[in-house]
């Protein structure tokens, strides 16, 4: 596996990889998520490239750039082991020279749920994700589901600038009791990893409103509510039915919905989501 830390470095190896790319980006801290990710591309691709960087343009001031978990060798064992080919591990430098004054704004798609309540936030996401695709250039882009609001952006984001790449969604892998799996779950201590659950359920229980018939997003953010309210633990940031593409808060359900949540739980900040009426919503 090549491990490229430098553009003149990307780009040379790039010439070298014959063939469709699939490309995994990550902040790193890999878990179970990242590598269902990596196994989509390994498997449709000659080649499956990942990137590693914590990108500080998307963290908030307050927010936890400085405490977002990092374990660079432990990262590359895991993707080494799982078949990636090379990976690009840029220095903050090399992605933001000193003179870097260039940004990408998705707008509208931004303005709610995770856009609202961090600002800036995708303005960080998609500059860099531009940049990544821009430098590596893959046939494919793997993301994840549980970041349905950033899939959603990114995708915009590569139709509307004509970006030469595919995206490809990935569902969400989640632990035996249904959490996500997420880089910053290592933070919760016991009780509030426990507490943590209810995140899931809160879905399900919008799933299971909307599979017996239920229409009326009111109804479905309120059963959601419900659930998270029996955890004195959980801060709820916000509970949203919305429409599964402009991500607009939805009245009546009449075509794909996007079931989505945020709250925090003691210092750590958890998002999932859900679709409804999708193809790819699970049966359950
Ligand atoms: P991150 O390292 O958290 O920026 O995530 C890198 C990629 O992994 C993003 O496309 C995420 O949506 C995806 N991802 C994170 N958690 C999961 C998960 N539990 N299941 C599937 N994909 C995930």
């Amino acid at each position: 596996m090549q491990i490229l830390h430098t553009i003149p470095a990307v780009r040379a190896a790039r010439q070298e990889a014959r063939g469709s790319l699939g490309l995994v980006p990550t902040m790193g801290y890999l878990h179970a998520g990242h590598m269902a990710l990596v196994r989509a591309a390994r498997d449709a691709n000659d080649h499956c490239w990942a990137t590693v960087f914590v990108n500080s343009l998307q963290f908030g001031q307050n927010e936890d750039f400085n405490t977002y978990p990092r374990d660079l060798p432990r990262d590359l064992a895991l993707f080494e082991e799982a078949g990636v080919d090379a990976v690009f591990v840029p220095e903050a430098e090399t992605m933001y020279t000193a003179e870097f004054s260039t940004y990408v704004d998705v707008e509208k798609l931004t303005d709610r749920l995770e856009g609202a309540a961090r600002p800036g936030h995708f303005r960080g996401v998609t500059t860099v994700v531009c940049k990544l695709l821009n430098i590596v250039q893959p046939h494919r882009v793997y993301l994840g589901r549980k970041d349905a609001q950033q899939l959603r952006v990114i995708r915009r984001m590569v139709r509307d600038l004509n970006i030469p790449t595919t995206i490809v969604p990935v569902e969400t892998v989640r632990e035996p009791d249904g959490l996500a799996h997420s880089s910053r779950n290592v933070h919760l201590k016991p009780a509030e990893r426990q507490a943590a659950n209810a995140l899931y359920q809160a879905l399900q229980a919008a799933q299971q409103g909307f599979v017996a018939g239920e229409r009326n997003a009111d109804v479905l953010r309120a059963a959601m509510r419900a659930v998270l309210a029996r955890e004195p633990l959980l801060d709820v940031e916000y509970v949203s039915v919305a429409d599964d593409e402009s991500l607009e808060a939805l009245t009546t359900i009449e075509r794909p919905a996007l079931a989505s949540l945020a709250a925090r739980i003691g210092t750590t900040r958890l998002i999932d989501a859900i679709e409804l009426g999708s193809d790819s919503s699970p049966s359950s």
